[in-house]
């Protein structure tokens, strides 16, 4: 074995248990830590055999297991890095809520674009909250099925288009924080 064959299998030896202490720091990357130290350890061994066969490799070897060494860190890179993994709560965009099917979207953890539906037909729902401009005993908005002859689907009582949706969005992240919104 050369010296310099040797500098270098010490390097990457300890380069990889350098990689392997940050990485057990992180419990979420056992499973990558495990993968990588037994990808590393056949590494090594493979080196090792191929050195004790020939004693030293041309250049051109070394050249080929640098790059497959670099290929091997890449994918390990990006297995980490990979796709963030979305909370389960991402997946709930849609409920019952007031006798109305409401949808919504997430942008980033935050409900966007919540609308309710008629729960018989589908229709997007049209609101009333004229009550709340005018002088009224009761603040609320009725949410109104077009196509189920103009069907008050939903109720909200205490104010306007934008207190109901807000009352909502209280409601889905209410569902969340109990784990209610798993039933579904
Ligand atoms: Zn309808």
């Amino acid at each position: 074995m050369s010296g310099n064959s040797f500098i270098s299998i010490r390097n990457a030896t300890i380069a990889s248990v350098i990689a392997g202490v940050i990485l057990l720091a992180v419990p979420v990357l056992k499973d990558y830590v495990v993968s990588f130290l037994s990808w590393t350890w056949s590494g090594v061994v493979w080196c090792s055999e191929a050195l004790i066969d020939s004693y030293s490799l041309p250049g051109w070897a070394w050249l080929l297991i640098s790059i497959l060494t670099l290929i091997g860190l890449i994918n390990i890179y990006l297995a980490i890095k990979g796709e963030p993994e979305e909370p389960e709560f991402k997946s709930y965009v849609e409920d019952l809520m007031h006798g109305a099917n409401w949808r919504w979207t997430w942008i980033g953890n935050q409900i966007s674009n919540v609308w309710c539906f008629c729960p018989i037909c589908d229709a997007t729902l049209v609101y009333d909250d004229s009550s709340c401009r005018f002088y009224s005993d009761v603040n609320k908005t009725d949410f109104i099925c077009e196509n189920c002859n103009r069907t008050v689907v939903a109720s909200i009582s205490g104010g306007d288009k934008d207190y109901a949706t807000g009352a909502v969005k209280r409601e889905i992240s209410r569902r969340i924080r109990t784990g209610e919104y798993k039933k579904h």
